[in-house]
């Protein structure tokens, strides 16, 4: 049999899936990555679904994106990573004991079975060969040569095929979420040290925690924080940056704080001069509402007020 694989048609099965879930750019992804790194043309379901609890915890569990547009619609991957999260109190993947991952992962395996692997190819246009192969009985799809050397030779490709499916999905349910498409690209959050900003936002030589007010006579004790969480902005905007406690910072963690610390945010950045080399702009006082709003709007976790 001729084996016809080209990025065109897998952008054609991609752009042609019906998109009720983002199951088909997972699983495109999932098979990319994984040919990139193995040369088994068995590939465990395990494997694949080791491959969608990653693509999926940080978008579900670090980001807070909503992968439907009601969060009771939501696909089956994403509830059983937010119930597992929500169980064992783990924001990061690495977090959650080995054994419970093994479980989740276990979960997912069969979940691809139920109707994700069935499906993929059924936007394929008919020109082009399957994939893989997968029979009902089995615990692993089958890739020949030649669809391997496919995956692998175009992995980059067709991540940003996915990329884009995904994102342009994700944009219908999460309509105000900034920086979507890093959020469904990186493979992990890289945050920059925020050391720099904490001289320009002592007042006077003085570090005031901007929730518990508690004052100390130097930068000890005092850290940078996010008012409005890294994890919804993904920069580090000055306008978005105040001095916190070890405590009261570790306590906020990414939660979204009160409204009452919003408005003190918009006042403290009436006064804040920033210094050369700190270009960043602030941003006019409805856009914090609005990124306040919008992260609200998303179910991320809020209100947070210090401990008195
Ligand atoms: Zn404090």
């Amino acid at each position: 049999m001729r084996s016809d694989y080209s990025v065109g048609g897998v952008a054609a099965l991609m752009r042609d899936a019906s998109k009720s879930t983002t199951y088909k750019p997972a699983l495109l992804k999932a098979l990319a990555r994984i040919a990139h790194r193995d040369d088994s043309l068995n590939l465990p379901l395990a494997r694949l679904g080791e491959e969608f609890v990653r693509l999926y915890w940080d978008q579900t569990v670090v980001y807070h994106l909503r992968q439907a547009a009601v969060l009771s619609k939501e696909a089956t991957a994403v509830k059983l990573i937010r119930a597992t999260a929500l169980e064992h109190g783990v924001h990061k993947l690495g977090d959650l004991p080995p054994s419970e991952r093994e479980h989740l992962v276990t979960k997912m395996a069969k979940l691809l079975t139920v109707n994700v692997l069935a499906a993929f190819h059924s936007s394929k246009p008919s020109t082009m060969s399957a994939l893989y192969t997968w029979d009902t009985t089995e615990t692993h799809i089958t890739l020949s040569p030649e669809s391997h050397a496919f995956l692998r030779n175009n992995a980059l490709s067709l991540e940003l095929i996915a990329n884009y499916h995904w994102a342009a999905y994700l944009e219908g349910c999460n309509r105000l979420a900034p920086r979507i498409i890093q959020k469904v690209s990186r493979e992990a959050a890289h945050r920059s040290s925020l050391a720099r900003y904490m001289a320009l936002l002592m007042r006077d030589g003085e570090a005031e925690c901007f929730y518990c007010e508690r004052r100390d006579g130097s930068e000890h004790g005092m850290q940078v924080d996010h008012v409005i969480p890294w994890s919804f902005l993904l920069e580090d905007p000055p306008w978005d940056l105040v001095l916190a406690c070890r405590a009261c910072n570790a306590q906020k963690s990414d939660w979204l704080p009160d409204y009452e610390y919003i408005e003190k945010l918009k006042r403290r950045n009436r006064t804040i001069t920033l210094a050369p080399g700190y270009a960043s702009p602030l941003v006019a006082e409805p856009d914090i509402d609005r990124f306040f709003n919008a992260a609200i709007s998303l179910e991320w976790p809020g209100f947070w007020t210090p401990a008195p």
